[in-house]
């Protein structure tokens, strides 16, 4: 897949031509220090200006916001222009935006649920970047079995007071804003007794304290909450509405805003580009990996399932399609990508062969030792969100109508 469209409106072709030619003239060089992989493992000052300069950038030039009405800080809904930008921004390898979290899954629930009060006050600092997001949902108790959640919200004059603990909470650490879950009743059934908060951050009571991952890098955090206060404002929908409304968020980070899905279907494929570069340059019994034939067709394998996922994406944009199973393409999607990505870069490391096993900061590791790296980051993304196994379970359950598991 080229940059080019099939069949696009000249229209839409002229605009893809602007915003790349844009990013060309505009995509920041790279560091002199390490850029995190993902959203996931934003660790340092450093890395987090760097992205958040980025994101303002690209937002200030028109071009973040195709999801958002003008009113609240967007350019107006226009599905077409949001999937070009995605894609282009993948196919130049750009950065990514930093405030995924909340451009990507809290803004869509703000938008679907929110009053016009809370629309004028956080939609636009999201796309800016000039507020950051982060998502409260995990506890050490209840992760897959989310609505066992323990966090407590206790109503009290002009708010509530928030006690209890998060877990796993990526960008909390630079996080202006929590989509918080706690419970408002615990005398309601496990599901009605929770409800949905904006909860802001720099408060009394909320202590962040950050977290280590298997790759060495950080990016995630736990939360205690010592009866920290929040306005009445904070409220997203209804009291005992929660469970509902998380649903609606864990469906948009499983990819169901529309143009997403092709955003990271255009990334997979510059993926398998960069794997292609590896196998040209990598020698293996004194010739390039291109040329073994048992690499070259998990190569073609991982490039055609790409292709599979692109068009998925672009299936998952006509709703008449997926009328019937409304749910099973965002909950595919997230499992296949996620497994996905993980095989590619296990890919990659055996392409390298033993080099492959050279960590960052090693003088000796191909592409700075990314490789093992983005392999040992791939299991964070088949966990959040929703494991694999639960992932499966629910489509098992709720797609293809089999029994309910024990
Ligand atoms: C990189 C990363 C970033 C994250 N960021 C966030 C964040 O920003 N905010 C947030 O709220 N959370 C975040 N999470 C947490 C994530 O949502 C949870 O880790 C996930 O929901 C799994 O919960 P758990 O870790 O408690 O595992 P558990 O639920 O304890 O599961 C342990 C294992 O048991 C399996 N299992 C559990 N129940 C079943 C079942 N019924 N059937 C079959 N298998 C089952 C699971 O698949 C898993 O393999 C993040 C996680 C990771 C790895």
């Amino acid at each position: 897949m080229s940059g080019h469209e099939e069949g696009e409106p000249k229209e839409l072709a002229e605009f893809r031509a602007e915003v790349k030619a844009w990013i060309a003239a505009n995509k920041p060089a790279k560091p002199a220090f390490k850029l995190p992989l993902s959203f996931l493992e934003v660790e340092s000052k450093e890395q987090f200006d760097y992205l958040r300069e980025w994101q303002r950038k690209v937002y200030d030039a028109g071009y973040l916001g195709y999801d958002v009405p003008k009113e609240y800080g967007g350019q107006g809904v226009d599905r077409a222009r949001f999937r070009v930008v995605g894609q282009e921004l993948a196919r130049s390898r750009a950065p990514f935006m930093v405030n995924l979290i909340a451009l990507q899954w809290a803004g869509p629930t703000i938008m679907t649920y929110g009053t016009e009060e809370q629309k004028k006050a956080y939609l636009q600092g999201i796309l800016s970047a000039e507020e950051i997001w982060c998502q409260g949902f995990s506890e050490p108790g209840s992760g897959s079995d989310l609505a066992s959640l323990q966090t407590r919200a206790v109503k009290v004059d002009g708010g509530y007071r928030v006690t209890g603990h998060k877990v796993w909470t990526t960008l909390a650490h630079f996080a202006k804003y929590m989509i918080l879950m706690a419970r408002t009743d615990p005398a309601a059934s496990k599901y009605s007794g929770i409800s949905y908060f904006l909860f802001p951050m720099e408060t009394e009571g909320v202590d962040i304290q950050p977290l280590v991952k298997l790759s060495g890098e950080g990016g995630f955090n736990q939360i205690v909450f010592d009866d920290a206060f929040m306005p009445e404002s904070a409220l997203l929908g209804e009291e005992g509405q929660g469970w509902n409304i998380a649903m609606t968020t864990l469906m948009f980070e499983r990819g169901a805003n529309e143009g997403v899905g092709r955003e990271r279907a255009a990334g997979f494929v510059e993926r398998i580009n960069t794997l292609t570069e590896v196998a040209k340059r990598q020698k293996r019994g004194g010739k390039p990996v291109s040329e073994d034939p048992v690499f070259r067709d998990r190569i073609v394998r991982a490039w055609i399932e790409a292709q599979a996922m692109a068009l998925a994406a672009a299936r998952s944009e006509a709703p008449q399609l997926n009328a019937d199973r409304p749910l099973a393409l965002p909950l595919m999607n997230k499992l296949v990508m996620s497994e996905w990505a993980q095989h590619v870069a296990e890919l990659g490391c055996e392409m390298l062969g033993p080099e492959g096993a050279l960590w960052v900061g090693d003088d000796h590791a191909p592409d700075g030792g990314d490789w093992p790296r983005a392999f040992m980051n791939s299991f964070g993304m088949t966990i959040g969100g929703g494991t694999s196994e639960i992932l499966r379970n629910i489509i098992g359950e709720r797609v293809l109508g089999l029994p309910k598991s024990k």
